[in-house]
């Protein structure tokens, strides 16, 4: 990169009223957002975007599965673009910048580089991708899933909400049942700007987060029976007790994850108890665990672990067990060019900064199976998201669009002028 473009910013003011007009469509009176996917706020949100795209004179495209692509020609239309891009639907009681943030700085970086007259070799293109929190439409990640061909897009359409509307009628309905065909588009690149959704990056004063890649996870349904009996006549040795055995296993998961120390985690999340009586003993609990590691010879053994154990409790309480993984992702690592480039650029801008391994599953990281890919986070207040007090400072959010900018004129190269 010239000398001259070697301290760009972009205009980190305009970025905040971006995002703050945006929080208005779905603000909830706690000062969050609840824009479900598909839903009519949703239309409205994507409405917004669209309006703002073509007045930054980006071409407009929206493809089966609804995903909106803005594009900036380059001067070489035969390379394939370099994209920016994330989500801006929520969770029902989400916040003002998960996903939202990595749309609006693609937005801004595409504003900027119309300010300055910046002409890149590769043409660039900002995506909003459909339903990343899958929160209304399981699965999550569902636009970027159907664009690289992990998610089949006939079954994808057919998937319904509670209430049976179908992700193909919601789409026509709020008017983003596009045309262009929903897969085989060739990636230079793809960056993505998110807030951290953790406390490391605020800890350490860092504003930078170097994404290096994502880690890996392992989910299991655990279905514990026992016998239900009565709480008074049944002695205490005699009992088979499902919910005792569920919460040794709670703990073992814990116990586990913090022995296999590192980036590490072991969750249990959700619990079903039968019948959930008072003077009833629980004949029988599911539940889910959730486990991730960023090195897959670690997340084995840490999924062996925890299953050794379950058995052993099992064992132990008299009940049975029943371990049935659910779901199965490998640990990610982004396209180490992707990864220096962010680097370089948060050297180049003087920004503090340290390398960072992802806990949550992003579009990127479906997109980084199909070509080069890194991520830039930034900080968020206590760490805190998924919920309506999520915040982030506008110096952190203008500084990771201006990273953005960096590591995308990197890659798709700057037109001398
Ligand atoms: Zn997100």
């Amino acid at each position: 990169m010239s000398h001259a473009l070697s301290n760009l910013s972009v205009d980190g003011g305009r970025l905040w009223r971006s995002l703050m007009d945006l929080a208005e469509i779905g603000a909830t009176p706690k000062g969050g957002v609840a824009r479900l996917a598909l839903t009519e706020l949703d239309g409205e949100g994507r409405r917004l975007f669209v309006r703002w795209c073509e007045a930054a004179g980006l071409e407009v495209e929206i493809d089966e599965i609804g995903n909106i692509f803005a594009r900036r020609a380059g001067k070489n239309p035969s390379l394939p673009p370099v994209m920016m891009g994330s989500h801006i639907d929520t969770q029902p009681t989400g916040g003002k910048f998960d996903g939202c943030f990595g749309v609006m700085a693609g937005l801004e970086v595409m504003r900027t580089l119309n300010d300055l007259g910046i002409e890149t070799e590769a043409p660039l293109e900002v995506i909003a991708w459909t339903n990343e929190e899958g929160s209304r439409f399981p699965p999550c990640m569902m636009g970027s899933g159907v664009f690289i061909g992990k998610l089949g897009l006939a079954e994808t359409l057919a998937k319904t909400d509670e209430h049976g509307l179908s992700v193909g009628a919601e789409l026509a309905r709020i008017g983003f049942a596009g045309t262009r065909k929903a897969t085989g588009h060739p990636v230079g690149a793809y960056f993505e700007t998110h807030i951290e959704q953790g406390p490391v990056l605020e800890d350490e004063g860092k504003t930078i987060g170097v994404v290096i890649g994502t880690l890996g996870q392992k989910w299991f349904d655990l279905t514990l029976t026992g016998v239900e009996a009565h709480a008074g006549p049944t002695p205490m040795r005699r009992r088979k007790d499902a919910l005792l055995a569920a919460a040794r296993v709670v703990e073992a998961v814990n116990a586990a994850a913090l022995a296999s120390g590192g980036h590490a985690c072991g969750t249990v999340g959700y619990m079903r108890i039968h019948p959930n009586s008072r003077n009833v003993i629980p004949g029988r609990v599911e539940m889910g665990l959730d486990l991730r590691h960023w090195e897959a010879e670690n997340l084995d053994a840490l999924a062996a672990a925890v299953t050794a154990r379950v058995a052993e409790i099992a064992e132990r309480t008299g009940v049975t067990a029943e371990l049935t993984p659910t779901a199965d992702f490998p640990p990610l690592s982004f396209d180490p060019e992707c990864v220096a480039f962010v680097r370089a650029a948060a050297e180049r801008l003087g920004l503090p900064h340290r390398d960072i391994v992802s806990g949550a599953g992003h579009d990127a990281t479906f997109i980084a199976e199909v070509a080069p890919a890194g991520m830039i986070f930034v900080p968020c207040e206590n760490g805190i998201s998924h919920n309506e007090a999520e915040n982030a400072e506008p110096e952190h959010l203008a500084a990771g669009a201006s990273i953005l900018m960096h590591a995308v004129l990197a890659r798709a190269g700057v037109v001398a002028a």
